[in-house]
């Protein structure tokens, strides 16, 4: 943190276990943005159970009422939007068309999810096979009841959404405990659904605020799933405080996404992308790109190109209207980037722009860092600013087991014509999108989330819908037959029968 951040906004994030409140700041200019309450444990029990209520209600609704009341909720948001995008321009700091950027993806997604839950969850008939001919079979997919919602600050309206909207969806209730970093922002979103639903019996979309301790409690709350979005440190936490009462969870962990471009990409568009990917939003995304592995022929061109295009457009943090994008909203963030920069430049890295200066908190400048040693913490760990790594690779092979080599596995990208496609379905992450960055977090029917430690289990599309249902399976005898084989009455013709059968379908030597 720096001395200026660290004179004007107390870390929040350094909670004590027994406050009673918080403040959330502008990571700006260090001015107070509000303060809630730090909810306790038994606070927390009371918003689940009247939650709990809610999910009753909630759940009887028909699939048209739902939609109705979502698509009311996106209305509210999308009228709202202005005041919305100023309030996270203010608490989290990211440039006004960022933050619309952000909002508008999230009210796609709560569409998407209210218009396609019918389709994707109802009752569906399923073939039942000659053991149980005499039988219908059918597959629903039921509400799971509340699901805690635990987010980040990052995204503060989107990635929450990517849970909330998909849950609600689906027929549950949700209480969301956003970051205390951004929790005014978890407040509005909260809110727009009470005023979107004002003849509604029960609120089925909750808040409770706090830090860590209010996490922990929304985890042994008795929820029917946690969803969270955070830190991979944090996620081993929250499966452990889920543990003994075996909560389900979903998590959505960080990243160390790569990108890769192949000798015939676009450079100019590759090069684009990389700058978007690695420092739109400060580098604080969790498909951004912080590694760029680029084959050695087109190399030299891909830096220069990259270095110039930086000061073209004349990069930029900041907090005006010209900003390329904002400060760090956390203010520790900046010391975990300056100890990647140092540890990359200290292993005998280059930085080909910004460098150790960059980091002047709460902002810090565009840095590309060239020929990183593979194993530094500017390549294994999840950085979070806006920073890149670039290597030289002599060709895809290489660049396919570099980006793969990463314990993360999030998203990643691909640059190039021929076998650009074979590449993506190569790279061991959630999601890759090709001649493009992050394109796969905009189309709301595509499942979002990672593998390894990035987590486990997706939001958005239908995958998403299902991840916030219980399946549930049923079987109806529809007529009695002589065959029956579960029983001690059964013929001995049944078991003839059963034995033909297999014989014939399975039994045959080809
Ligand atoms: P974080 O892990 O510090 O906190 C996330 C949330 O967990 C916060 O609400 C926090 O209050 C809460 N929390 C903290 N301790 C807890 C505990 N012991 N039990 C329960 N809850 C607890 O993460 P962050 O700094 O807010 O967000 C940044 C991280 O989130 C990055 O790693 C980023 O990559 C990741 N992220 C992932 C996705 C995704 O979809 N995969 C999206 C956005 C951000």
């Amino acid at each position: 943190m720096s001395d200026q951040g660290s004179a004007t906004a107390p870390a929040v994030g350094v909670l004590e276990p027994d406050a009673s409140s918080f403040v959330s700041y502008d990571p700006a200019g260090g001015g107070e943005v509000a303060t809630f309450p730090a909810l306790s444990a038994a606070q927390v029990g009371a918003v689940v159970a009247e939650a709990r209520q809610a999910a009753a209600w909630w759940a009887a609704l028909s699939w048209a009422e739902r939609e109705r009341r979502l698509l009311a909720w996106a209305g509210v948001i999308a009228r709202g939007r202005r005041e919305l995008c100023e309030l996270v321009h203010r608490e989290n700091g990211k440039p006004l068309d960022d933050a619309f950027l952000e909002v508008f993806l999230a009210v796609e997604h709560v569409g998407w999810a209210a218009r396609h839950a019918r389709k994707v969850l109802r009752p569906r008939r399923v073939a039942t096979g000659l053991l149980m001919a005499n039988h219908a079979a059918s597959l629903e997919y039921q509400p799971l009841g509340v699901v805690g919602v635990i987010g980040p600050w990052n995204y503060p309206v989107f990635t929450p959404m990517g849970s909330i909207g998909y849950a609600l969806a689906a027929g549950n209730a949700v209480v969301l405990k956003p970051s205390e970093y951004t929790t005014a922002i978890g407040e509005w979103i909260v809110d727009a659904f009470a005023q979107a639903n004002p003849d509604a019996p029960h609120q089925v979309l909750r808040l409770v605020t706090g830090a860590g301790q209010t996490g922990v409690a929304l985890c042994e709350s008795g929820v029917d799933k946690i969803a969270f979005t955070g830190s991979a440190r944090t996620g081993r936490k929250v499966m452990a405080a889920c543990a003994p009462s075996l909560t389900p969870v979903l998590m959505e962990c960080g990243g160390k996404d790569a990108m890769i471009v192949a000798a015939d990409a676009n450079l100019g568009q590759a090069v684009d992308a990389a700058l978007w990917g690695a420092m739109s939003n400060a580098g604080q995304t969790c498909v951004g790109i912080e590694r760029v592995y680029v084959v050695d022929s087109v190399k030299d061109e891909f830096i220069a190109e990259l270095t110039a295009r930086i000061q073209k457009l004349a990069l930029k943090p900041g907090d005006g209207p010209g900003a390329a994008y904002g400060p760090m909203t956390m203010p520790s963030q900046a010391d975990v980037v300056r100890r990647h920069i140092d540890d990359a430049l200290a292993r005998g890295g280059t930085a080909i722009v910004g460098g150790a200066q960059a980091v002047r908190a709460p902002y810090v400048e565009p840095t590309v860092l060239l020929d990183v040693p593979e194993d530094s913490s500017a390549v294994c760990e999840e950085t979070f600013g806006p920073t890149i790594t670039v290597k030289g690779v002599k060709d895809l092979e290489e660049a396919v087991a570099l980006a793969n080599a990463t314990g993360y596995g999030l998203g990643s990208a691909v640059y190039g014509r021929r076998g650009a496609m074979a590449v993506a379905r190569r790279l061991r992450s959630g999601m890759t999108s090709v001649n493009a960055v992050i394109a796969f977090a905009g189309v709301p029917g595509l499942p979002f989330g990672g593998v390894g430690e990035s987590g486990f289990g997706r939001v958005h599309g239908a995958d998403g819908l299902r991840e916030f249902s219980r399946t549930k399976a049923i079987t109806r005898r529809r007529y009695s037959t002589p065959f029956e084989p579960t029983t001690f009455a059964r013929h001995p013709k049944t078991m003839a029968i059963l034995n033909k059968y297999v014989t014939i379908r399975y039994g045959r030597k080809k």
